[in-house]
């Protein structure tokens, strides 16, 4: 298939891609390979022994029903192997590319890449060349398989020649003797450094890597690897200035060139011949050997063989004073040499611009990579922004919840003092100075909608002896019970209140007198009805209660305590245990107004 590999100094294609270096004993009596048997043992056949390859490519085809999906894929490697051979670089690259693109074996998918680098460099597409040759290189770390490797490096060894760039080829072929595959020989590793050597024109007669690449490929059985290093050597020879030397190499080597038919090879040893005859003045036998490289030429082909075997024919009938046709040769070998050189200065130019694009790459990486930190941190940034403005929220409702909380129980202390220095201590009702202001303000509304409204003053009998016969404990249960039990007539919207001691007041608000003095009434009678347990003795007690309403006395408040007061003196006066209620129309001068009292007990 390629022949660029091999161009300058000649590379044997066949002998090179034959990278499995086992040859299986296929005997057609024995029984029937298995698929992935016969799939190995095809790849390692492919340039070996091209023949029986394209056969086993053929029986493969026939068990495509029974492949499993690995197995189609390298087959269609083995395919696109075929075609790259064949000349059919237009299908191989299809196929190369699905394997490369969609087969997720990456032992195919390198090997597929290595051939079609290998193809793109055979159809002097050389920037794709290179381009893909970094794609490998970068890949290498990565690729483990052996002979895979031992192909790339290959591979890549022979692109970086041509381009110029020795060092690292002569680097890859190192890496190739280091990691040998199971079969392999130092031969391929040593002669691509002694053809590395050679172009780069570091190679003399003397440096012993020629003479050892050659005994390591002969004793290899890689007679058309050694003849292209003897060919090397006939050319040191000729440059050494030993053109007898080299024809009686040449001439030794002809015959194994001859059986092992290699293009390269072939053209190099007419070539040379044709020089070193010309350099020992052996006209006819040049101009002969000069024809024949050109006779052994595909159409149209340039290189470096040609260019010296129409040199050696330009000079040939130059000297026999030829002068038409020696111009015709001196044109082709002009043709040839410019050829040559656009060749060379297109390969370094690619290479150049490969790597131009892989830095440019690295660059737009790095960038891309910087912008993303940036990214990022921006990111982190805005991450880190909102986290803290949710602290800062956070720590907003900590504090305003604090404040809600810290009001709200000082609005409830403040609440729970105000309602406390509203009610009396001792019995929970209103104290004497709220229960005046509330009243107060009831007797307006009263007055507003001229609703009756009643003043009842309780005080109860002889309180200081039970306090003095039972305790003052006792007195306080006393007055406890009192309240209870005068609660017990009274509506929500009444007024209860303690006025000092065992005074108490009620407002009845629309309350008629005649309704105020029977609530008053059942006051008493429940009072005096109740007996309270105090150790030993039960104890009874009544009470005594004045009655003013706003019926006879106006919605004046002040006047209204001073007649409720003046009924309750009343009641104690005329024996105690009874109601009284005021019906005078004014007793500021005359006193008690006896006459509008009535006693109800
Ligand atoms: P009268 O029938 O005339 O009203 O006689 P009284 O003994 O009830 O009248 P007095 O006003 O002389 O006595 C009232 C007593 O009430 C005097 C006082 O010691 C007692 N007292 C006042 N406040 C309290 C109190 O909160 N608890 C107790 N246990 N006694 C109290
Ligand atoms: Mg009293
Ligand atoms: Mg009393």
């Amino acid at each position: 298939m390629s022949r660029w590999e091999h161009r300058f100094r000649p590379w044997p294609i066949f002998v090179a891609m034959a990278f499995c270096a086992f040859e299986p004993s296929l005997s057609e009596d024995a029984p029937a390979p298995s698929i992935a048997t016969l799939l190995v043992q095809t790849e390692s056949l492919r340039t070996s022994n091209h023949p029986r390859f394209q056969r086993l490519l053929e029986v493969l085809h026939q068990q495509i029903p029974g492949m499993s999906a690995h197995e189609r894929w390298q087959l269609r490697y083995l395919d696109a192997y075929q075609a790259s051979f064949q000349g059919d670089y237009a299908n191989a690259e299809i196929m190369l590319r699905d394997i490369m693109d969609h087969s997720a074996d990456s032992i195919l998918m390198t090997k597929a890449a290595a051939v079609l680098m290998n193809d793109m460099g055979s159809n002097k597409r050389y920037t794709e060349a290179f381009e893909l040759a970094n794609r490998l290189a970068a890949d290498l770390p990565k690729t483990q398989d052996k002979l895979t490797r031992f192909l790339v490096l290959f591979y890549l060894s022979q692109l970086l020649k041509l381009a110029g760039q020795y060092d690292l080829a002569a680097n890859y072929a190192h890496d190739m003797m280091q990691t040998l595959p199971a079969g392999e020989t130092p031969c391929k590793p040593q002669a691509m450094l002694v053809h590395v050597f050679y172009d780069s024109h570091r190679l003399t007669l003397s440096m012993p890597e020629l003479q050892h690449a050659i005994e390591i490929c002969q004793n290899a059985g890689e007679p058309v690897i050694a003849d292209s290093l003897w060919l090397i050597k006939a050319s040191l020879y000729l440059d050494e200035g030993q053109p007898d030397k080299a024809i009686a190499l040449l001439q030794r080597i002809a015959p194994g060139i001859h059986s092992n038919p290699n293009y390269y090879n072939t053209l190099d040893l007419r070539s040379e011949l044709a020089q070193g005859y010309w350099k020992l003045g052996k006209d006819d036998q040049a101009h002969a050997a000069a024809l024949d490289t050109l006779a052994a030429a595909s159409p149209n082909d340039v290189n470096e063989e040609l260019r010296d075997a129409y040199d050696v024919l330009y000079h040939v009938e130059k000297k026999q004073g030829n002068v038409a046709a020696a111009l015709g040769y001196y044109e082709h070998a002009v043709a040839q040499n410019i050829g040559h050189l656009n060749d060379v200065s297109a390969r370094t130019l690619a290479y150049d611009v490969a790597q131009q694009h892989m830095l440019a790459q690295k660059l737009e990486t790095e960038k891309l990579s910087k912008q993303n930190n940036i990214l990022r941190l921006q990111q982190t940034l805005a991450v880190k922004t909102i986290e803290t403005g949710r602290l800062y929220i956070v720590l907003l409702l900590v504090v305003l919840g604090s404040v809600i909380i810290w009001l709200f129980r000082t609005k409830r202390a403040q609440l729970h003092f105000q309602r406390q220095a509203r009610l009396d201590g001792l019995t929970g009702i209103l104290n004497h100075q709220h229960f005046i202001s509330e009243a107060q303000r009831h007797i307006r509304l009263m007055e507003r909608k001229l609703g009756p409204a009643c003043l009842i003053f309780i005080d109860l009998d002889y309180f200081k002896q039970i306090n003095d016969t039972h305790g003052h404990a006792i007195g306080d249960t006393v007055l406890k019970h009192t309240v209870a039990l005068c609660k017990q007539p009274l509506r929500a919207s009444d007024l209860f209140g303690r006025l000092g001691g065992e005074e108490f007041g009620i407002l009845l608000l629309d309350c008629t007198p005649g309704q105020g003095a029977a609530i008053a009434d059942r006051i008493r009678t429940t009072i005096e009805a109740t007996s309270i347990d105090a150790g030993e003795r039960a104890i009874t007690f009544s009470a005594s209660i004045g009655l003013a309403s706003t019926v006879t006395c106006g919605y004046d408040l002040q006047r209204l305590c001073r007649d409720a007061d003046t009924a309750l003196y009343r009641a104690k006066h005329i024996g105690r245990n009874c109601v009284i209620a005021h019906t005078g129309h004014d007793d500021r001068d005359s006193g008690l107004d006896a006459e509008n009292v009535k006693a109800m007990s």
